[in-house]
């Protein structure tokens, strides 16, 4: 890329400093797994990806600039930026799912469950409904947290045969899983709470 500060070409596209005048460069990719260095897979190594980022955002911290150009200031300023907001979806199983769909241009605008899935929805709504105490919001909260982890395993299998229409099916279960989840977990704080005040 062409530096912005001596023009020099420099030849390999993922630098962070350029080659001849020595001054930041800006980030020139919107590739999250390419800015932290790592292969395109759903399988993140966790805390390989926060020693990346402390490095990545180390390079690029505002106290480095504070005697450069604004030029080189705002280079900073959008590379940290950048970098905050790839290690938010890197790090998130279902950002991270959602981004690799994105990245592969699968339309996710299309959210409509499985029929099966919705026919089981139905079924934990009545439950739900019918749920006495707390132990058996509980035992619900376990059977739907089990199942979040079935299809979490699922779409693991599908990004890794490159199955993206696949990954795509499962993705949308997995929100629609875990927005119910959400709601039991509400519940049951609320149940909590209702006991605190008795
Ligand atoms: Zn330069």
């Amino acid at each position: 890329m062409n530096c912005p500060h001596c023009k020099y070409n420099n030849s390999k596209n993922y630098l962070q400093y350029c080659e001849k005048c020595g001054k930041i460069l800006p980030i020139n990719t919107s590739n999250y797994f390419d800015i932290f260095a790592i292969a395109e897979s759903f399988e993140v190594d966790l805390p390989g990806l926060e020693k990346r980022l402390y490095a990545l955002q180390a390079l690029n911290h505002p106290d480095k600039f504070i005697q450069a150009s604004i030029k080189e200031k705002d280079i900073s300023t959008h590379n940290s930026s950048i970098i905050n907001q790839g290690y938010k979806v890197l790090k998130n199983v279902h950002r991270r799912a959602e981004y690799m769909l994105k990245l592969n241009e699968i339309d996710i605008s299309h959210n409509t469950p499985s029929v099966q899935m919705l026919e089981e929805a139905m079924e934990w709504r009545e439950k739900l409904g019918n749920l006495k105490n707390e132990s058996e919001i509980k035992d619900l909260l376990e059977e739907i947290t089990k199942l979040e982890l079935q299809k979490l395993n699922l779409i693991r299998e599908k990004f890794a045969k490159k199955l993206y229409t696949e990954a795509q099916e499962v993705y949308i279960n997995i929100n629609f899983i875990n927005r119910f989840k959400q709601e039991i977990e509400k519940q049951l704080n609320s149940s909590q709470s209702s006991l605190d005040i008795q």
